[in-house]
């Protein structure tokens, strides 16, 4: 008998490619099928057949109070009531941007748009608009959203699906992406040295969070910032995933270090299709209507995702505790995975930082993409597929973090440790 889930995926495949809208929820890397989920509460997720799981994806990161917290709830319905989007300006926008501009303290002023692949995309224009020059360095294994200039050497879903670029992105697109190695100033320093007063800026995660979680090296971010202050490059901090997860002020509080440009997205619309970007006031007033960089958005600013995002950012902010207390959980819970993955012998890798963590399959620590890629992928697909039947569910690649959130309890996540420890 087939399951709902399979049935599903059946019709799926007929009308959209893969079955899937965003190519990460395919579970083709570990040669399995999705589970369609139906609906999720707290740490857990619910499918058509009625299979419950813990969920450590959390919606690849938004999810940071667990699902459906009853005050997002609450706020969303409310602007529901009010009308879903009317194309104007709305007082809730500037709540947000008032709010992202009082806790982090490299953006002056802030634009709203509909996912983290736009404000990427809006941050390496205003930065190009700003410098008046063309090339952007990125990092191998980094992924900054789908937008053409950014599919070179990128992480997530690219780095599974094995295709180092993307078809349908012209050469011209890509000519001006210039790539180095994560954690390695000195591939930085090469391309700087060969045409720094061309850069507009240097892009990065500053926790690696798309090759699995690689987490920068001592002095790595200090060191970028340094070579674009040198340069009259702008440092754009790519912080989709780590802004609002490891603390109110991102990565950037975290390490220390300050970007020019910073974008947002994944926790800042709690599940709404939201992303942002922000930085310097000269900087973001170069774009239009006061600048000339060109960036807009019919739904951008939504009320209803305001909304949600607003409800979530203001919890995050009014609990004092908050931070101390996931980034806590995460080390406990990540340095009780290195403890299993030493006692078992095997060829196993814990990264982490903080709530963010990722079980690589190699015996290389990992520190980049060249390292991450010796991560043995049937090895994660067998990990993935036990702790499935287990009711565990992981990200369905190798190459992806884990999420934990305020929602997992000790005995969740002490029954999460037993299942890796039959697993690995
Ligand atoms: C998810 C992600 C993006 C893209 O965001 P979307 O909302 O999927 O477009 C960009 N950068 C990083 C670091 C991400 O993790």
């Amino acid at each position: 008998m087939m399951t709902k889930s399979e049935s599903l995926f059946q019709e799926a495949v007929k009308y959209i490619p893969g079955g899937v809208n965003s190519p990460v929820r395919a579970f083709g890397s570990v040669g399995l099928t999705p589970r369609f989920i139906e609906r999720a509460r707290g740490s857990h997720m619910y499918d058509v057949d009625g299979r419950e799981y813990l969920d450590f994806v959390g919606s690849w990161g938004p999810m940071i109070l667990g699902h459906d917290h009853p005050a997002v709830r609450e706020s969303v319905i409310k602007a529901c009531e009010d009308g879903l989007s009317f194309g104007a300006a709305t007082e809730r926008e500037v709540e947000m941007a008032e709010l992202i501009c009082s806790l982090v303290p490299s953006i002056d002023m802030v634009r709203m748009v509909n996912s983290g692949t736009e404000a990427v995309m809006s941050a390496v224009r205003a930065a190009r608009g700003y410098t008046g020059r063309d090339k952007i360095v990125k990092f191998m294994g980094c992924y900054h959203g789908h937008s053409d200039a950014m599919l070179v050497k990128a992480g997530s879903g690219v780095m599974t699906a094995g295709v180092p670029d993307s078809a349908g992105v012209p050469a011209g697109c890509t000519a001006d992406t210039l790539s180095a190695v994560y954690n390695d100033l000195d591939s930085v320093q090469s391309l700087f040295d060969l045409c720094g007063d061309q850069i507009a800026a240097v892009i990065v995660e500053p926790v690696g969070a798309n090759m699995g979680v690689v987490p920068p090296a001592e002095g790595f971010l200090q060191g970028l910032r340094d070579i674009c202050t040198r340069y009259g490059s702008l440092l754009i901090f790519d912080e989709v995933i780590t802004g609002f997860r490891l603390g109110l002020d991102g990565a950037q509080g975290y390490f220390g270090v300050q970007a020019d440009l910073t974008t947002f997205g994944k926790i800042i619309g709690a599940g709404m299709p939201v992303g942002a970007y922000g930085g310097k006031r000269e900087i973001m007033e170069t774009v239009a209507p006061v600048g000339k960089v060109y960036q807009a958005g019919t739904l951008s600013g939504n009320p209803v995702a305001m909304a949600a995002g607003l409800a979530q950012l203001r919890l995050l902010r009014d609990d004092p505790l908050f931070y101390e207390k996931l980034n806590r959980k995460g080390d406990s819970f990540y340095g009780e995975i290195e403890r299993i993955a030493e006692e078992s012998g095997k060829p196993v890798r814990v990264n982490h930082v903080g709530s963010l963590g990722c079980v690589f399959f190699t015996e290389v620590p990992v520190v980049n993409y060249a390292t991450a890629k010796t991560a043995d992928t049937q090895k994660y697909a067998a990990y993935f597929a036990s702790m499935l039947k287990q009711g565990i569910y992981l990200a369905p690649a190798q190459f992806e973090a884990m999420f934990l959130s305020a929602a997992h309890s000790e005995e969740e996540l002490a029954y999460a440790l037993e299942c890796i420890k039959k697993s690995i």
